[in-house]
């Protein structure tokens, strides 16, 4: 359940930030970007914005326009569960949408981000997110792409990449139908990635975890490492 958490204030997804995150750090998050409206990226957002209930101030959803109307369509529709942009108020609400562009680096906080679209089945952006110096960059869930490496080579100083695999090789025709990656397809996305900068991979699902594991180290590719849970890293 696809979470990142930057510096204690901004997230990228939220499928599990209820489940990880006590009380007292759920009332730090200022604002959620969004990679797309996936139930395994957004599971945990009703459960936050009740829990922030009432606040001073509004949770941000931030994502283009695409991914904001997925959530108020199936979401926050009063049916799923309740239209917190007018809870408690219309005028103190305890969630905002903000719409981004893709392509156009927006500030959020204490970091510049820019989305980048990626190809899935359902409107999907991965993010460069930047802070002077040092920049990131996640693919969000994404089968092969073009236009996220396009925009990382053009980075400065990019640290790390986050790079979805979904499925083990076996799996290769649901990962083709759902528009995901599997280890046999990770060097044709690292010949288009900028060389040389560290690739952490995420997203495995449970049942293809122990084969992705092999089929990575199979790889031979030392930039490759899977991730594990509640991992931190200093940029
Ligand atoms: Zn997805
Ligand atoms: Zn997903």
């Amino acid at each position: 359940m696809t979470t990142f958490l930057i510096d204690g204030e901004t997230a990228i997804d939220a499928g599990s930030l209820t489940e990880a995150l006590p009380l007292s750090a759920q009332r730090r998050i200022r604002r959620i970007i969004l990679t797309h409206a996936h139930f395994d990226h957004v599971a945990s957002l009703p459960f936050l914005v009740e829990n922030l209930y009432g606040r001073e101030t509004p949770l941000e959803l931030i994502a283009p326009r695409a991914v904001l109307s997925d959530l108020r369509r199936h979401v926050f529709n009063d049916v799923t569960w309740p239209d917190f942009t007018r809870l408690p108020s219309r005028a103190r609400p305890t969630l905002v949408y903000r719409p981004i562009a893709a392509g156009k680096p927006v500030q959020a906080g204490g970091v510049t981000l820019v989305a980048l679209p990626v190809d899935h089945i359902v409107p999907a952006y991965g993010y460069l997110v930047a802070k002077p110096g040092r920049s990131v960059l996640f693919s969000g869930d994404t089968m092969p792409t073009q236009r996220l490496w396009t925009h990382a080579r053009r980075a400065r100083d990019l640290k790390a990449i986050f790079l979805e695999v979904s499925f083990c090789d076996a799996q290769a025709e649901i990962a083709r139908a759902s528009c995901h990656l599997t280890p046999r397809l990770l060097p044709g996305e690292l010949e288009k990635a900028p060389p040389r900068v560290p690739v952490y991979l995420y997203h495995m699902k449970p049942p293809s975890l122990s084969r992705i594991r092999r089929e990575v180290a199979a790889l031979n590719e030392p930039r490759l490492r899977l991730l594990d849970a509640d991992r931190s890293f200093r940029f």
